[in-house]
């Protein structure tokens, strides 16, 4: 087991390329071929839990929090972050991170935090736009099956609930082929017409690479045509929150208290009551006031989040009530989703769940 095996692992639950642009995500610090003993997985990573790791001999640390988030341009141990870079490279420890790409899928934290309270019909509260793709390609009755399922083992024809979608128009295609040419059907020199399938099938941006490399491995034709679009759609397995009912209706007071109970809270801000009962309940794991009208457009009849300021409070407006949990607790779960990642693909493996309470906020 090496450091880029786990990376691996992690990254087919939350792959690099979701995170937002001013993220600083995967690997950190350390050689991804350094042979892995054990690892320790938190929310951040803090001079603590590097200790803890050494002592319970763990050689990699994933956190969701990244140790390194804006460029280093010495390394003197200045502060904390700097402190703990020498100390992983001192002792050979590798630290990776896995930040809003985590954040961003489904059964990432918000999906994680959703199942905790229990939600059922869960669905993306700020479906991502722009990441969407259509491809469109033209291939001979005969090679049409073969095609299209490499499409879909690629990743593309994924719409929300159904996978295996593409639409199929007959028509023919025209070719000539040149003097150098090795034609699947006709004659060099000679005008051909061969009866074909256009095939059309949507995909995510990130599987262009592998989606297009499986097309030309599959098509029969020496020079497969076809066309890539960009699609404004939004993506609706990928994004921001998430947002979900409630099997019965609960009352306010009671579904608060059961929050508490849920993030092990000491205390929960929320805005003013409604006396209504919560059915709807939109959410977001860390910093989440952001998404206050997307909650409110999908109409939750609460929104939990974290790191709501004073001001924002007032924006409930007495059209929903916000409960804020603290970015910290919102995010605790986060560590099972690394966890059962890893032992789904390595029963065997050591990992362990840090027992060191990073969160810096204190109440007293
Ligand atoms: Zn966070």
């Amino acid at each position: 087991m090496k450091v880029a095996d786990i990376c691996q692992i992690i990254e087919e639950v939350a792959p690099l390329a979701l995170c937002e642009s001013y993220d600083n995500v995967g690997l950190l610090v350390g050689d991804p071929r350094m042979e892995l003993r054990a690892v320790l997985l938190c929310i951040d990573v803090t001079e603590a839990v590097l200790d803890e790791a050494l002592q319970k001999g763990c050689n990699m640390i994933v956190s969701h929090h990244p140790l390194i988030f804006r460029g280093v341009k010495s390394l003197t141990g200045k502060d904390a972050v700097q402190r703990c870079m020498i100390k992983a490279i001192k002792n050979d420890l590798a630290i990776y991170a896995a930040h809003t790409n985590i954040d961003a899928v489904l059964h990432g934290v918000s999906g994680r935090m959703a199942e905790k309270i229990g939600l059922l019909n869960t669905r993306i509260l700020e479906p991502r736009s722009e990441s969407l793709l259509k491809l469109v390609t033209f291939v001979p009755h005969s090679h049409a099956d073969m095609l299209r399922q490499a499409l879909f083992d690629a990743g593309a024809g994924n719409i929300g609930n159904y996978d295996c979608c593409s639409y199929n128009v007959e028509g023919y295609g025209s070719f000539r082929a040149g003097e150098q040419a090795q034609p699947f059907v006709g004659k060099k020199n000679e005008i051909h017409k061969e009866p074909e399938l256009r095939i059309e099938v949507i995909l995510p941006a990130l599987r262009q690479a592998k989606i297009i490399t499986a097309l030309l491995h599959t098509h029969p034709y020496e020079e497969p045509a076809f066309d890539i679009y960009p699609l404004r759609n939004e993506w609706k397995q990928v994004g921001f929150g998430i947002v979900g009912d409630l099997k019965e209706p609960e009352n306010e007071i009671d579904f608060l208290l059961r929050l508490k109970t849920v993030f092990r809270l000491k205390a929960l801000r929320h805005s003013p009551l409604l006396a209504k009962p919560i059915q709807r309940v939109a959410l977001c794991g860390g910093s989440g006031s952001f998404l206050l009208n997307r909650a409110l457009d999908s109409k939750a009849d609460i929104y939990i989040s974290g790191d709501f300021k004073y001001h924002e409070f007032f924006n409930a407006e007495n059209r929903i009530v916000i409960a804020d949990v603290g970015h910290f607790e919102s995010e605790q779960f986060t560590t099972e989703i690394f966890y059962e990642a890893i032992r789904k693909k390595i029963p065997t493996f050591a990992v362990r769940i840090s027992d060191v309470i990073t969160n810096p906020v204190n109440y007293l």
